[in-house]
């Protein structure tokens, strides 16, 4: 199907919802100089839609024709696409909605997905407008590849689907308490950052995963591999960062995986009452239980419950200047799981932080942190209050679980 297949690779008519409010409050201003005469000089056919208030384009793109569209471009901050995402897979045509290729340009103060595009891309790193501008000419590019998204529980809101990260922690109390300064733009948590150091907790409560093999190939099988020979003909970059996933392989993680017979049995007999996927829309969480049953036999538990921070990365920034997952790509499948274990002093701390800027912190050789891949992940924070948040968001705080879905989304990368 050629026209279908280059509507695919080169979006043009493209919905730009902008946030006015984002980042210091200039994204108007923002488009009309940097963006507008470049989309129109590259042939991209947009129409801007300007958000007026939280959740306007989660409800918009729920209820839209997306035949009229080929991409949703977000301009705002990481928060704006956080709705979108959650909005296509709110719809009774998820499977289709969330094909829709996606674009960001950034005039947020928290900008990591398109930090970690421009990263991907391969140039060296830039900030606020010149960001901007990077991300503009990778829009007009018009080449989609695939993105990974996560699925999260917690006890009682409705499931969200994250493109980013899940912290708890040093980092989600840095994140939220640092919205006061968001008048200063992404330099907010630098500020907030060295504000929480002066008061640093101790964060007590249960982490568990599942690891991820070296060697597991894509989750969802045959219907999406129809979808994902058409971008691999498309986009070089999509192709390169993905090997051997022509072959359906529902069963390959479980054949890498160890072979235990009563998990594999509890996974593929589950019935609907046991899975931690009710009726909901989009795709059904495979790999999770219930947040109140006990954890599938071949999870790992970590030892220690004291920690100073947990961060679950899918890409490769946490902010324009914290690399804090410089192994993610895109579509690696992976959740790239990084804890800090308490009895980190302050200085190392810091030392560790100052590294992220490079993305070296992994290489810091500091005892307290660990890092691994997993696919899925629990979390139970002992202590009655605190903070949780999914991609820069709160989100209600208590047990929290999460699966990755390899490729899930469609994204604008250059
Ligand atoms: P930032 O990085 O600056 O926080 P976000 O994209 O995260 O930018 O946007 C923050 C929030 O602003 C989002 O949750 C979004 O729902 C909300 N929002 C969108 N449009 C408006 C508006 N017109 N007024 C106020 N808030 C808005
Ligand atoms: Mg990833």
């Amino acid at each position: 199907d050629g026209v279908s297949l280059s509507l695919l690779s080169r979006p043009s008519r493209m919905m730009l919802l902008v946030n006015p409010q984002s980042g210091k409050g200039q994204a108007l201003t923002l488009y009309n100089n940097h963006i507008q005469r470049m989309l129109n000089e590259a042939g991209v056919t947009h129409t801007v839609v300007i958000t007026e208030r939280q959740n306007h384009a989660r409800e918009l793109v729920k209820e839209t024709d997306l035949s009229q569209w080929d991409a949703l471009v977000i301009m705002s901050g990481d928060g704006l696409l956080f709705e979108v995402i959650n909005g296509l897979l709110e719809r009774p045509d998820w499977e289709e909605a969330i094909r829709t290729p996606l674009g960001i340009l950034p005039s947020g103060s928290g900008n990591a997905l398109a930090a970690s595009i421009h990263h991907y891309s391969g140039v060296p790193p830039v900030f606020s407008e010149e960001l901007l501008v990077s991300c503009g000419f990778l829009l007009c590019q018009r080449l989609v590849a695939r993105m990974d998204l996560v699925s999260i529980h917690v006890a009682s809101s409705p499931r969200l689907f994250s493109f980013l990260s899940l912290a708890w922690g040093f980092v989600a109390d840095v994140d939220i308490e640092s919205e006061k300064y968001r008048h200063v733009g992404a330099a907010r948590f630098t500020i907030g950052t060295l504000v929480r150091l002066a008061s640093l907790h101790v964060y007590k409560g249960k982490l568990a995963y599942l690891p991820a093999t070296e060697d597991y190939s894509i989750e969802e099988g045959l219907e999406n591999n129809k979808t994902l020979h058409c971008n691999n003909q498309v986009s070089s970059l999509a192709s390169a960062s993905r090997p051997s996933r022509d072959s359906p392989c529902q069963n390959t993680f479980h054949n890498s995986c160890h072979s235990n017979n009563s998990l594999k049995a509890q996974r593929t007999e589950s019935t609907p009452s046991r899975s931690a996927t009710k009726a909901l829309a989009g795709p059904s969480d495979s790999l999770l239980l219930p947040l109140d049953q006990p954890l599938p036999s071949d999870w790992v538990v970590v030892q220690e419950e004291d920690f100073v921070l947990m961060l679950a990365m899918y890409q490769s920034h946490l902010a324009e200047d914290l690399l804090a997952a410089p192994g993610a790509t895109l579509d690696d499948g992976f959740i790239h799981l990084i804890y800090v274990r308490a009895g980190i002093s302050r200085a190392a701390l810091l030392k560790l932080f100052l590294a992220m800027e490079k993305g070296a912190h992994l290489a810091t050789n500091c005892q307290h942190l660990v890092h691994t891949k997993v696919r899925a992940l629990r979390l139970e924070p002992h202590s009655p209050k605190g903070i949780i948040t999914v991609d820069g968001e709160v989100v209600e705080y208590g047990p929290v679980q999460a699966e990755v879905h390899r490729g899930l989304a469609r994204l604008i990368t250059g």
